[in-house]
């Protein structure tokens, strides 16, 4: 029986596991299909605190996972396919392999996975030149016109790094002002290879027949027009859905999918469970808050187990 199981190994379960582990409380952290959670897929990050000149979020991860594995944290990498959870423990955890994981206390920090547009010719055209991760495939697409679609500020960033790459890009948002934060959003103005397509919805990505992304269809929310735009790849960034399925029926969750937990503690509706992370915070979703959290579900999980053992 495993005294604590980290599921995921973004920030949120790394910091979890780095405190756990702390604590000697020896987690078991199953990485699931993303080991080093979504900053593995974003080029610099700027704000982590304590970078000055700024970090690549693959290599902030690695020294995370250095440092959970230095105090023992053992990183294995297989994915949850289904959990039964019993209020006090303990909570069956079923791997992609097979194997059955029994733990005392459990820590989910699953994260989020990009939205996708729900489009058919999207599916179609799925690494045929449409791409949710500019960092892993934005130099496949040299000197030719790139889409972006979304308003935020992974759309801003992934359109300025795109920059260097295409011949240029245009941001598609549906609004006629971006969500984007304004440090970001002053950097994509100023950015000469940046065109911005307003008001407009995504209706169709065109090239199914050819098997590559040969442009898309946008509707003009405003004039009511369709109007085909020429690129060779679209890059969707439009936000994300949190990693809970495997949850479902038993934690309680909100209307999109977000873990509840019991503010400002990390506690969910089952005694002995802990959330952190992306998976948990529709709000805040920065790498840094969400290394506070798993922090914090690590210090509510050890607690926990100390007051079982009276
Ligand atoms: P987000 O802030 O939720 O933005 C999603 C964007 O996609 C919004 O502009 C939204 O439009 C648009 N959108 C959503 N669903 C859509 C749909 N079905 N069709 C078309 N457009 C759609 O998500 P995010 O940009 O991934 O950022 C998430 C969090 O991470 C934020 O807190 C952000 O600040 C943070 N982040 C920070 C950095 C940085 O600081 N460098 C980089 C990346 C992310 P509306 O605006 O109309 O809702």
């Amino acid at each position: 029986m495993e005294q604590l199981t980290i599921v995921g190994a973004g920030c949120a379960g790394l910091t979890a596991a780095i405190y756990a582990s702390r604590a000697n409380l020896n987690p078991l952290v199953l990485t699931g299909m993303l080991p080093g959670g979504q900053l593995t897929q974003t080029t610099e990050v700027e704000n982590y605190p304590g970078f000055p000149e700024g970090i690549f979020g693959f290599d902030l991860m690695e020294a995370l996972k250095k440092q959970a594995e230095r105090f023992g944290s053992r990183i294995r990498g297989e994915q949850v396919v289904s959990a039964q959870l019993a209020p006090g423990g303990p909570h069956k955890l079923t791997l992609g392999n097979g194997e059955i994981v029994e733990t005392r206390a459990l820590i989910v920090a699953t994260g989020a996975s990009p939205r996708y547009l729900d489009l058919p010719s999207e599916q179609a055209l799925r690494n045929k030149g449409v791409s949710y991760c500019a960092t892993c495939d934005g130099a496949f697409f040299r000197d030719v016109p790139i889409a972006v679609i979304g308003g935020g500020d992974s759309a801003v960033e992934e359109a300025l790094f795109l920059a260097r790459f295409g011949s240029k890009v245009i941001l598609v948002h549906r609004r006629d002002e971006l969500r984007a934060s304004k440090i970001m959003q002053k950097r994509a103005f100023a950015n000469q290879k940046l065109e911005f397509c307003w008001n407009s919805t995504v209706q169709e990505i065109l090239g199914v027949e050819k098997g590559s992304v040969t442009g898309i269809r946008v509707l003009n929310k405003v004039s009511g027009q369709s109007t085909d735009i020429d690129c060779g790849a679209v890059f969707v960034a439009i936000g994300h859905v949190p990693n809970t399925a495997a949850y479902q029926g038993q934690l309680d969750m909100d209307d999109n999918g977000f873990l509840k937990v019991d503010d400002p503690h990390t506690s969910t509706n089952i005694e002995g469970v802990f959330a952190a992370g992306d998976c948990s915070d529709h709000v805040y979703q920065q790498a840094v808050t969400a290394a506070g959290m798993g922090c914090r579900a690590a210090i509510d999980a050890e607690r926990w187990l100390g007051q079982q053992e009276g």
